[in-house]
């Protein structure tokens, strides 16, 4: 019966998967919310990944793909279909003397303090950045001024087709918290391009980086970080949406921080059409008084909820 959830696909066979059967996204989510996935494969190595990716090309499935889910927000409906989760599983850290080579799984922050401890400078703003190497590609992670982009020098993609081939950054147009790795399949790799620094230095770095963090944005509560893009570096969404009067709404158990406006924090409980709701309204409070769009920079995706009867 679960092998039948994609006409004609079967996967047991193929060795180093692990495959959850109606896992809650909830698991898988900073924010804490999503309903069911159909079908969730976790590979436990590259190999199997290579595997799984060519059976899917064979009935013609493209999965989603999700690193730690820290920049996702399911919909309560959950998603049909394949998940595909890049984790730990797939990390794995090499240090040359001009940078690293870094597997998709490995967490960012992990990687960063690594970074730091050897004295190599070009990962310090990325301490506080949670989530896989992956996903900060994909979404071209990064902080006070700095994004992934400046560091990486290759990188190694599987394509939907299942072919692997080691790529020229550029070709995957970063942008703001924005690539186009998604359209070209999924990265397995990268190698960054790192300087030598003074590794006192850059941990009094870290250390100031992440007392702001601290200090500034509600770390007690599950969120996926900022909510929504910044329009532009003078106009951040935190101010605009502080103006709007934003900071403290509530949708169920969803609420705008009142610690830092661009955060929607899950207090307990809240479900994802909390959580969208409550986006629609402070895009309406933000509007209405500054006649601009909001665009989340959060991932949204997967079914909305079918209730019964309706
Ligand atoms: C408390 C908190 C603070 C945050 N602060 C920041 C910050 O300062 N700066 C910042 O930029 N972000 C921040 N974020 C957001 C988030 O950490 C980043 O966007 C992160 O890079 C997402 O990585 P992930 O592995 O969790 O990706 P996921 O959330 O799992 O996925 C995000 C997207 O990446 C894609 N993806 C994931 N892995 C791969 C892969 N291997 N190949 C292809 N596509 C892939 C997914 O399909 C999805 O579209 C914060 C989040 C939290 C919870």
């Amino acid at each position: 019966m679960e092998g039948q959830m994609v006409k004609g696909l079967s996967i047991e066979d193929i060795p180093g998967l692990t495959l959850l059967y109606d896992e809650p996204a909830s698991r898988h989510t900073t924010l804490q919310v999503g309903g069911p996935m159909d079908l969730l494969v976790i590979p436990k190595s590259k190999q199997a990944l290579v595997k799984l990716v060519r059976r899917l090309r064979e009935v013609g499935v493209k999965p989603l793909v999700i690193g730690a889910g820290t920049n996702l927000l399911v919909r309560d409906g959950g998603i049909r279909g394949v998940v595909v989760k890049v984790g730990e599983e797939l990390g794995g850290v090499t240090w040359g003397s001009e940078g690293v080579t870094v597997g998709a799984g490995e967490p960012l922050i992990d990687l960063s303090r690594q970074a730091v401890e050897r004295g190599m400078s070009g990962l310090e703003y990325a301490c506080g950045i949670p989530g896989t190497i992956g996903g900060a590609l994909y979404m071209n992670a990064g902080a006070y001024g700095w994004s992934v982009a400046d560091v990486v020098s290759e990188v190694e993609l599987l394509s939907y087709s299942g072919r692997v081939q080691r790529v020229d950054p550029r070709l995957l147009k970063f942008g703001y918290r924005s690539s186009v790795l998604g359209d070209k399949g999924i990265a397995l790799s990268c190698r960054m391009s790192l300087l030598a620094g003074d590794s006192k230095l850059l941990k009094r770095l870290v250390d100031e980086v992440l007392a702001v963090r601290r200090e500034k944005m509600p770390l007690d509560y599950p969120s996926a970080g900022s909510f929504f893009k910044n329009p532009s570096k003078e106009l951040p969404a935190g101010r605009l949406l502080e103006e709007a009067g934003c900071k403290g709404m509530r949708v169920g158990k969803a609420e705008i921080s009142e610690k830092h406006a661009n955060f929607i924090v899950n207090t307990g409980g809240a479900s994802s059409a909390d959580i969208l709701n409550l986006m629609e309204l402070a895009q309406e409070k933000v509007r209405r008084l500054f006649g601009m769009k909001l665009e989340p920079e959060v991932c949204i995706v997967g079914e909305e909820e079918v209730k019964d009867g309706k």
